[in-house]
């Protein structure tokens, strides 16, 4: 998929995740707060653009949504300082990082791999961008993520455990981060089942709205 900010072209090749890193969030799975940013992958075929409809996978019972703020890498770097995040930063977006709940807890009670659970395809519906100008605060987003239009998440990267310019210092202490990368930042608490024919909604005031049909 071919992203597009402005009049630039991002061809991506790499999602990065990034679990655990709001509180509440981890508070309501059971778990514990991490040390350190819990980094996972998705493959970029699973990005889906706005307005197209989800699949739910037949592999799983319980597909959750997890709604994240989505930081797009417009200058690459290795072992970029956090002072220097923001430059690397290109533009702004929400995604929904779509979860087996079912599976992946299985998968964790094995000490397997999750991948199945998170990374299978259309995992990560993805908004249009907005450009990260120097404007965009990046740490007082509000974000939502609703349901038929009833909010089921609400959340503020202000919360985050691991604020974005940390993020792109830790991930590029272990990855040269490339133009293109996407990181999906976590969610906030408020996590919950999908079915067929639900409307998922994703709003920030700052950077728009995003909806996807569940089918
Ligand atoms: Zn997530």
């Amino acid at each position: 998929m071919i992203l597009q900010l402005g009049s630039q072209h991002y061809s991506p090749q790499r999602i990065f995740c990034i679990g655990k890193n709001y509180a509440e969030h981890v508070k309501e799975l059971g778990g514990s707060a991490p040390g350190q940013p819990v980094v996972f992958m998705k493959p970029v075929s699973c990005l889906v653009p706005p307005g197209e409809t989800i699949r739910i996978p037949a592999h799983g019972n319980n597909l959750h949504h997890e709604a994240e703020v989505v930081v797009l890498i417009g200058a690459a770097g290795k072992d970029i300082l956090e002072s220097d995040a923001a430059s690397h930063i290109a533009g702004l977006t929400l995604g929904l990082d779509l979860t087996l709940r079912d599976v992946q807890s299985d998968m964790k009670k094995k000490g397997w791999p999750w991948e199945i659970s998170k990374a299978f395809d259309q995992s990560a519906p993805l908004g249009t961008w907005t450009p990260h100008d120097g404007t965009l605060p990046l740490d007082n987003i509000p974000f939502q993520c609703s349901v038929n239009g009833v909010v089921r998440q609400t959340g503020n990267s202000v919360e985050m455990m691991f604020p974005i310019p940390h993020l792109v210092h830790y991930l590029s202490g272990i990855w040269e981060l490339m133009e293109g990368d996407l990181i999906f930042t976590g969610t906030p608490s408020g996590v919950g089942p999908l079915k067929s024919d639900d409307r998922v909604t994703l709003h920030s005031d700052l950077l728009g709205t995003f909806e996807w049909l569940l089918a």
